[in-house]
């Protein structure tokens, strides 16, 4: 069954390669490019990025690269890095912008996130002790890159997009933290900001896709079922009693913004037995999924950085 599928999806790879070349736009994500990235960064080698090693050091220099290939513009003048410290240890998030394209609206600015470090090591199964946090969360950082080289290349965003990959997630949101002070502090005019958590496995018992964290708090899962045109994103009960909305790298844009910043994710614990676990491996993640859901989000991101007015909004107090 295996091989039957790998087949077609060599076969659906070479048919889009063979027809994106007569189209202006770029063609879709596949789930080939998806997965390389995941692979890359869920590998052992990587020892399970944690903040301050060797292993997070070649993964940002890795995304970094891919970054600048795809046209994306370093945000912080001619590096991606957006360096701090924790206690003794170097830390940086990765950093990209890309340009809007209408006069008026690129003052305004949609963050697009992603955590790409994890715990380094997890308890010990079998020998195993790299926890390699394959959808959590080289799943999500994929989801961003694969959007942001999306933009970059059709530059159909006229508002402005943040392409942020944080450090030390799992030392309690500390580079989201850094970059939400340092962008409030710039008076960075921003619109919303979407994060996107363990999006490698789908759930099996559902209405919709994914979930987006604080669900109850803004219009933002209205708004992006609206322009994508069919029930993408739902509630998750789950992510509400655990209050995930407070537990990952949207959560201190909240705090310094006030605006709708929110987590984007197709996990909400129930779906996924390996969390920091070190069976969290790269053959766990479902990359025809994955690959999908970025597909279908990536209009919905487009139709928020070109609506008028900005749609978005929390609901009041
Ligand atoms: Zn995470």
């Amino acid at each position: 069954m295996r091989h039957i599928l790998s087949l077609l999806v060599l076969l659906l790879v070479f048919s889009c390669k063979s027809s994106g070349n007569k189209e202006s736009k770029t063609s879709e994500v596949t789930s080939s490019e998806v997965k390389d990235l995941v692979a890359y960064l869920a590998a052992d080698d990587r020892m399970g990025r944690n903040t301050g090693t060797s292993g997070i050091d070649v993964s940002a220099t890795l995304i970094e690269n891919q970054m600048k290939s795809y046209g994306v513009k370093p945000y912080f003048g001619d590096s991606y890095r957006d360096q701090f410290k924790v206690k003794e240890l170097d830390a940086f998030n990765v950093v990209g912008f890309i340009e809007g394209s209408d006069e008026a609206l690129k003052d305004e600015v949609i963050l697009l996130g992603a955590h790409y470090d994890h715990i380094g090591k997890g308890k010990v199964v079998d020998g195993d002790s790299i926890a390699n946090g394959a959808n959590d969360n080289a799943a999500g950082t994929s989801a961003v890159m694969a959007i942001a080289k999306y933009f970059a290349a059709n530059k159909s965003n006229k508002r402005s997009i943040i392409v942020a990959l944080f450090t030390a997630e799992e030392m309690g949101l500390l580079g989201s933290k850094h970059l939400a002070e340092r962008l409030k502090q710039d008076d960075v005019n921003l619109y919303t900001m979407l994060n996107f958590e363990m999006i490698g496995v789908p759930f099996k018992d559902r209405d919709y896709e994914a979930f987006v964290t604080g669900y109850e708090l803004s219009n933002m899962a209205d708004k992006i079922n609206e322009y994508v045109g069919n029930k993408l994103i739902g509630y998750s009960e789950v992510a509400k009693k655990y209050s995930l909305f407070k537990r990952s790298d949207n959560y201190p844009f909240y705090q310094q913004f006030n605006l709708p910043c929110q987590t984007i994710s197709s996990c909400d614990l129930t779906n996924f037995d390996f969390y920091h676990h070190v069976d969290d491996e790269i053959d766990k993640l479902d990359y025809e999924f994955m690959a999908n859901l970025i597909n279908k989000t990536i209009p919905a991101i487009e139709k928020m950085s070109r609506t008028a007015t900005r749609e978005i909004k929390m609901y009041e107090e």
